[in-house]
């Protein structure tokens, strides 16, 4: 029995993570696929994708259902942040109201090992008011959870924050903060480097989860500095869930349209 295919299978990749590229690359080799990365234009630079890209938001659900519509998307993979749950909760409701087939790429939290030191907190504001309160006076408090939420710290001058994001932050900072510019990822090597230099006594981060943990939770549990972990808002459940990129490749195979001929 030769199997063949009928015709290419479109897939829109909703991304903005390293997890999305690999995808969109993967998709790219794949002969009979064509791949459409979607970014959210967050970043002025953001990295290279493999494939087709478009760029900004859809507009809402109603925006996402009429796109998948119009462009014929057969697939439909959420491979977004864990942290963005509106544009996951929109993938959802476009995907049932366009009847495209939905793989959410869900990434397992990380958990914590032996020496780690975490405080679990529900948002950026919450994780805020337990630095201000916990971390010790005139301490470095090191925040990474991105520009959003930022202005939660800007009343506290009783620790020093050093703060890193990509793009650099538009509202209000604390009184004494050293602001770094920088892009993942980054290796344990360098991120204990630079909990020593600023003598980094609290790290926030968020629980952004996946395969390996990231470099600067190793750099703090080797350096025993208490964690304040924001963990991430609850997403809706879809039918296909995976938790990896070949996972998520595995999925998309399995759904591709074939024919047999004698
Ligand atoms: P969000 O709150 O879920 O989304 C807000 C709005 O941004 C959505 O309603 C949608 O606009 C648009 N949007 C988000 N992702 C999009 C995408 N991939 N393609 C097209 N439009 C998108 O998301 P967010 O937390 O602001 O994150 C924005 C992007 O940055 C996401 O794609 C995410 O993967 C990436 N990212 C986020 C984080 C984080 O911590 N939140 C970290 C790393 C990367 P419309 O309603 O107009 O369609």
């Amino acid at each position: 029995m030769i199997v063949a295919k009928l015709e290419a299978v479109k897939v829109l990749v909703l991304g903005g993570t390293a997890d999305a590229r690999a995808l969109a690359a993967e998709l790219h080799q794949r002969e009979g696929c064509h791949v459409v990365s979607s970014l959210a234009g967050r970043t002025s630079r953001p990295t290279p994708v493999p494939g087709a890209v478009r760029i900004g938001g859809f507009g809402g659900a109603e925006g996402l259902t009429r796109y998948l519509r119009e462009e014929a998307i057969d697939v439909l993979i959420d491979a977004t942040h864990p942290f963005a749950d509106s544009i996951s909760e929109h993938a959802c409701l476009s995907a049932q109201a366009a009847g495209v087939r939905l793989i959410a790429l869900r990434r397992p939290r990380w958990q914590a090992q032996p020496g780690d030191r975490w405080t679990h907190v529900a948002d950026v504001a919450e994780a805020a008011r337990v630095a201000a309160v916990t971390a010790p006076e005139d301490g470095c408090v090191f925040v990474t959870t991105g520009r959003q939420g930022l202005e939660n710290y800007a009343g506290d001058s009783r620790h020093r924050y050093l703060i890193r994001t990509i793009e650099p932050p538009t509202g209000a900072l604390p009184p004494r903060c050293t602001v770094v510019l920088d892009r993942g990822p980054f290796t344990v090597e360098a991120e204990t480097a630079l909990l020593a230099k600023h003598n980094v006594s609290t790290l926030v981060t968020k629980n952004s989860g996946g395969g390996s943990v990231a470099a600067k939770l190793v750099a703090a549990r080797r350096r025993a500095i208490p964690v304040i972990l924001v963990d991430p808002p609850a997403l809706p459940a879809v039918a296909e869930t995976v938790e990896t990129v070949a996972e998520a490749m595995a999925a998309a195979g399995a759904g591709e349209r074939t024919a047999s001929e004698p």
